[in-house]
């Protein structure tokens, strides 16, 4: 079977300044330009260093997209999304940080919470409208976030 490619995004680059330095993010990636005394721009790639001078337009674009295809690996085909692969998923999350792996035990803990309750999470059999349940678990969000906020300003929490 051939697998299912998802489309690879478009992402659209982004200037902003560091100190006099212009640097445009493109997909997650950092290109530092640069314009020399002869007023040619040059821009470097911070993943790897590579640097090219003279670019504009259609160009500049084409070298940020060969970095983001050099350096930011294309997304999973579906199929593999749809199998779980235990090997890749435990050395994935060996590479994460304490940070992610925090969210990570946050999600396995709303899953082990719902287990007694719900069973198995087995979408299949599963008759609950999880679009519904999201729905609700949403705007039960929304209440105990307003709730909080009103509780901490009569306390005078916030000003
Ligand atoms: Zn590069």
């Amino acid at each position: 079977m051939i697998p299912r490619r998802r489309r690879r995004p478009d992402p659209e680059p982004m200037l902003r300044w560091e100190g006099k330095d212009a640097v445009v993010s493109y997909g997650g990636l950092d290109f530092k330009q640069h314009k020399d005394s002869t007023n040619t721009l040059s821009v470097t790639c911070t993943s790897c260093s590579a640097k090219k001078g003279g670019l504009s337009g259609a160009e500049l674009k084409a070298f940020y997209v060969e970095h983001y295809n050099l350096h930011v690996p294309p997304p999973a085909p579906v199929d593999q999304l749809l199998e779980v692969d235990f090997d890749r998923l435990v050395a994935d999350q060996r590479t994460l940080g304490r940070d992610e792996l925090a969210v990570i035990r946050l999600v396995t803990d709303g899953l082990l919470a719902g287990k007694p309750v719900y069973g198995e999470l087995d979408v299949a059999a599963d008759s609950r409208s999880f679009k519904r349940e999201g729905f609700d678990e949403g705007r039960d969000q929304l209440i105990y976030d307003a709730a909080d906020l009103l509780r901490r300003l009569r306390a005078g929490a916030l000003s």
